[in-house]
């Protein structure tokens, strides 16, 4: 099936619900938003020439236009390359380029940023701006056909560039069936949606914040953009008292800050129904302390683009059950394998590895991805048998809850040790003077490789070495001890919040 059925179904069956929001201006119901996304879907086709199968680009901040175009897109066959807009135009041409994008979608400022690489823009591809007055007529000229153009499940849909920390982003490719199997573990796995919901877009719609759209165009909820068009910590917790029943997701750092601003402003998050966080590690210290303020509304999840926002799931009623005898172990795990997904862990020989053991983790279901875009050598590496190599360390226990250590290249190995960074960091976080951190291996001549600090201390702190070391020496084995500790004013992070390791060992090498 062709996902944008379901928005043509909503447009039909609820065609006065208010789907589009711009902070609490309805811009359109869902008759609206189905009859514009026939119809830009149609003006595509008919004046840029797009056919079904073709890649059309995405490369604009979040708006309610974002949605309108990735169902315009899908209206009529073809797939979308959601580039994130914090992307320099550079990396976003070189996507363009790599995914043969036919037609970029772009903003005013997206579309100056692009031209002036025009060079490294694939010869065939045209731009169209949602700001322009084109793309206004295409949006009202109410053409276009009532239902979307059917397609196979296994064609593409979705084609996004992983953040790459290292090398060059692969192009992951998901298909409609890969996202309807993800949409509907939202429902299984996550939590409840209704008509009454609104998911609030404070992410990058191009990453995993855009991918819960889905479920909510199914059951024709409200989809609300942030007029800051980003992540504002006021602004989302205004929100939530002003739309109610919000459910958003969020980054771990995105959790810190919502945690800090609602403290300040004596509120605990009213409004928020549920905060969906994943995407990178969310350290105990601090999903405790997101309770303590906000209450029970934190749902975890674990993917990667690969398989995303689908492996395991760890929701509201486990972050809930404080008598359980392993309460704490749970809230530090990333929960249990989505309804849909087999998890295993496997050792260096490729073998399953028995509970309690630590290993590379690897997912298989529906959701996991068709493979990546023109890369035969990445998928023979990553795709075995259908289990998809996560490139994560971690183990699951008796109850199948799975513990991420780290990527498999974070990994520090010190005097032959095994050393897993998020243990480390999560020892130095329970210290009040650390505010962010780090932990990375630095080559050594004697112990081939140390484990450094990097440390962002909170403000006003002084806190030195000795005083950080005597707090390891109180929470983990002596040599997992940092040897060395660098304080730094900020942690480097890639677009999408991830704190850059590698930029951060080149440092160090420096
Ligand atoms: P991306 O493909 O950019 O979404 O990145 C996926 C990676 O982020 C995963 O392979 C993990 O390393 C990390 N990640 C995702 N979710 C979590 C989570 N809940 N806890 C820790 N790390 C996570």
């Amino acid at each position: 099936m062709n996902i944008a059925q379901w928005l043509a179904a909503s447009g039909r069956l609820h065609p006065h619900a208010p789907a589009l929001l711009n902070g609490t201006r309805v811009e359109a119901d869902y008759a609206a938003f189905a009859r514009r996304a026939a119809s830009i879907g149609a003006g595509l086709k008919r004046d840029f020439g797009i056919a079904p199968g073709d890649r059309v680009a995405l490369f604009m901040s979040n708006s309610t236009q974002y949605l309108e175009c990735l169902y315009a897109v899908w209206w009529i066959g073809a797939a979308v390359i959601p580039i994130n807009a914090k992307l320099h135009a550079r990396e976003a041409a070189w996507i363009c380029d790599n995914a043969g994008s036919m037609l970029a979608l772009v903003d005013d400022d997206s579309a100056a940023a692009l031209s002036a690489v025009m060079e490294d823009l694939p010869d065939a591809m045209q731009m169209l701006s949602v700001d322009s007055a084109g793309y206004r007529l295409l949006q009202h000229d109410d053409g276009g056909t009532p239902e979307p153009l059917p397609c196979d499940d296994h064609d593409l849909a979705w084609l996004f560039y992983t953040s790459g920390t290292t090398g060059r982003p692969k192009g992951v490719m998901l298909s409609h069936a890969n996202l309807v199997a993800m949409s509907l573990c939202y429902l299984s796995d996550v939590d409840q949606v209704s008509r009454e919901d609104a998911v609030l877009y404070a992410a990058p719609i191009s990453h995993g914040a855009g991918l819960y759209n889905f479920i909510h165009v199914r059951m024709a909820a409200r989809h609300v953009v942030p007029e800051s068009g980003g992540f504002d910590a006021n602004e989302v917790l205004t929100l939530g008292r002003e739309l109610n029943h919000v459910a958003m997701f969020a980054a771990p750092t995105m959790v810190r800050r919502l945690v800090d601003a609602a403290k300040k402003r004596g509120e605990i998050g009213e409004g928020l129904r549920t905060i969906v966080y994943g995407g990178g590690p969310m350290y105990l210290a601090d999903i405790r302390d997101a309770i303590a303020v906000m209450g029970q509304r934190f749902v975890q999840i674990y993917g990667q683009g690969e398989s995303p926002m689908t492996i395991t799931s760890l929701p509201r009623s486990w972050h809930a059950d404080t008598d359980h005898p392993r309460y704490l172990e749970r809230l530090a795990s990333v929960g249990t394998a989505q309804s849909v997904m087999q998890v295993r862990i496997t050792g260096a020989d490729g073998q399953p590895l028995p509970a309690g053991e630590t290993g590379e983790i690897e997912a298989k279901g529906p959701v996991v991805m068709l493979g990546y875009w023109d890369n035969d050598k990445a998928n023979a590496e990553t795709l075995q048998d259908g289990w998809l190599r996560t490139g994560d360390v971690g183990h699951l226990d008796a109850d199948g809850f799975l513990t991420l250590s780290d990527r498999s290249k974070d990994v520090i190995i010190s005097g032959g040790t095994n050393i897993y960074p998020r243990e480390v960091e999560e020892a130095l976080l329970t210290h009040p003077d650390v505010h962010e951190v780090s932990a990375i291996g630095v080559p050594d001549p004697e112990w081939g490789e140390i484990v450094v600090a990097c440390v962002v201390r909170e403000p006003g702190s002084t806190i030195d070495d000795a005083a950080l070391d005597s707090h390891c020496l109180s929470a983990i084995a002596r040599f997992k001890r940092p040897k060395r500790y660098v304080f730094l004013d900020a942690l480097p992070k890639n677009n999408y919040g991830k704190v850059l390791k590698t930029e951060l060992r080149e440092r160090m090498k420096e």
